[in-house]
């Protein structure tokens, strides 16, 4: 069910739990600030998840409050993961879903990063 992704952070949120080691994950890549897991129901060869630690709900609100540090981690990490599976230099895409409209599902901000094949126009 897609999130109003304007509400508080709720930390009984699947990625929160992951963060907490409370629930498992398959880890590609952990920085100080950001995490990269693969998504459990992948839309394509290569389909990972990259998520900052810290709480933010959107990359609406990421955007808004982060710090200089988290948000270079985050842009970082997602260069560096694209390298890590291969999606680069093979060419990759990138996409957040922010809103209900968007269809974002779960209240942490998520970057999807897709490869592995060549993608049509839309993918998730
Ligand atoms: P959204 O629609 O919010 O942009 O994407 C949420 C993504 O999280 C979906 O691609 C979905 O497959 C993925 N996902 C949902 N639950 C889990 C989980 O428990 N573990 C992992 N690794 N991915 C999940």
């Amino acid at each position: 069910m897609p999130i109003d992704h304007h509400q508080p952070y709720d930390d009984s949120n699947i990625f929160a739990r992951i963060l907490r080691g409370e629930l498992p994950a398959t880890k590609v890549l952990e920085t100080e600030h950001s995490l990269a897991l693969h998504d459990i129901n992948p839309l394509a060869p290569v389909h990972v998840l990259v998520i900052p630690k810290g709480a933010y709900v959107s990359w609406d609100d990421f955007a808004a409050n982060a710090s200089e540090a988290e948000i270079a981690d985050f842009v970082r990490a997602i260069g560096e993961t694209a390298r890590k599976v291969g999606a680069e230099p093979q060419g990759y895409r990138m996409l957040a879903n922010t809103g209900k409209r968007a269809g974002q599902e779960v209240p942490h901000l998520h970057v999807h990063l897709f490869g592995g094949q060549p993608l049509g126009p839309m993918l998730a």
